[in-house]
């Protein structure tokens, strides 16, 4: 199915057209929601466990002291990823944390105690707070997201720690875009990749894009924030060559064990202490999430949704029903309840951390409005599927005045 107009998924909460590429069968349920069918009746999980078992054993590197490295951010996927190699599998794992500086007090909380609670060692990289803000400021003027460094040192410090560590396995979580869109099946058993982690996770850029000489080059040199290599060694992804010699591979925990975020939450709470949210996030209404960036369910999920017509109250709902938590009506509830709704205090605080002023940020949002989900009248902003009325979702900053006022 596909066709000029938009349309949503007869099971979910997605928009055919969004950023994700989604496709559709004949009864208009997308690629997501028949993956997650897929992996609710159609896959063994026993038999994947045993398999997981066995791909460790083949891979044991007798010259490391550890058998596998798991990138954390302390949420409760890291902690059930931990559990499940230290005290299911008897593995001695290594925990990496890139630490972008933004944790909430839980997140952080949460964070700390894992050395204590898993009896691991714990590798907790912080580039300089300067260079972090840096990099906000940059990343919401070239793509309208200052998370990208969090992206980039999620991805890229863990396997530097495994060639440095001589770890053969780097073991994720769940593959993000498997999950949403349905871009692998699980017979796949999709593995890390140096190509998906530049063209999907970091959106086509790289360290180098915020350095000054590239900036300069691309005649972007009034964003020049002084950046340089010796800035993002930490960004810089190891060359094939050391990945190759050292036989470093990254495979997903969602392939070989059922995935489920509320059921990872329980066990981390239950076996281990893990703490979810304990105040209210304004974009979504799910306490378990993204406890690591105090912006990313806030003034992040907002451009996605000034950007896409969509924010976290799809994307959770979205989990929810597929995973038989919710019904798809009460999810649509949630869409309109938090998706459109302007985080005021997070984006407040954004202000202050960036310096950027709040007519710098609504002009400069505009521009990364996709004309596939917005259109304009009156000088306001609606979307091309709203779930219903037409209400407007706020004024329109793209007067050519105000934009040479702001030239980014
Ligand atoms: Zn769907």
């Amino acid at each position: 199915m596909s066709g000029k107009n938009s349309f949503n998924c007869k099971k979910c909460l997605y928009i055919s057209k969004t950023d994700m590429n989604l496709f559709f069968d004949e009864a208009g349920i997308c690629t997501g929601c028949q993956n997650a069918e897929f992996a609710k009746n159609k896959v063994n999980w026993d038999l994947r466990l045993e398999m997981l078992k066995k791909l460790f054993n083949e891979n044991k590197n007798p010259d490391s002291k550890y058998d596998v490295l798991i990138g954390v951010s302390g949420g409760k996927d890291s902690y059930f990823q931990t559990h499940l190699c230290k005290n299911v599998l008897g593995l001695n794992p290594l925990l990496v944390t890139y630490y972008g500086n933004n944790y909430t007090k839980d997140g952080e909380y949460n964070l700390r105690r894992m050395k204590s609670v898993f009896n691991c060692d714990h590798i907790i990289f912080k580039p300089p707070t300067e260079t972090l803000v840096k990099l906000n400021v940059l990343g919401f003027y070239l793509q309208g997201d200052m998370n990208w460094h969090n992206h980039c040192g999620i991805y890229t410090y863990p396997i530097q720690q495994a060639i440095k560590h001589n770890i053969k396995i780097i073991f994720w979580g769940e593959h993000g875009y498997m999950d949403r869109s349905g871009m692998f099946s699980y017979d796949d058993f999709v593995e890390f990749t140096k190509k998906n982690r530049k063209e999907h996770d970091l959106r086509g850029f790289d360290w180098y894009d915020f350095t000054d000489d590239v900036l300069e080059k691309k005649g972007k040199g009034h964003l020049k924030m002084g950046l340089g290599k010796k800035d993002l060694e930490w960004a810089i992804y190891p060359e094939d060559q050391e990945i190759f010699d050292k036989g470093v591979r990254g495979i997903y925990a969602s392939n070989y064990v059922y995935w489920d975020g509320n059921e990872n939450a329980r066990i981390s709470k239950k076996l281990y202490g893990w703490k979810e949210y304990s105040k209210e996030f304004q974009r979504t209404y799910r306490k378990i999430s993204n406890l690591d960036d105090m912006h990313e369910n806030g003034a992040h999920d907002y451009l996605k949704f000034i950007k896409f017509g969509y924010g976290r109250g799809t994307d959770h709902s979205t989990k929810d029903i597929r995973l038989g938590y919710m019904s798809r009506a009460k999810g649509i509830e949630m869409v309109k309840k938090y998706d459109h709704v302007r985080p005021t205090i997070d984006l407040k605080r954004w202000f202050e951390y960036t310096g950027i002023s709040e007519d710098k940020f609504n002009i400069c949002a505009d521009r990364f409005r996709d004309p596939r989900v917005w259109f304009i009248k009156n000088n306001k902003w609606y979307k091309k599927n709203s779930w219903g009325g037409e209400s407007n979702f706020g004024e329109t900053y793209l007067d050519k005045k105000l934009q040479e006022k702001y030239v980014r």
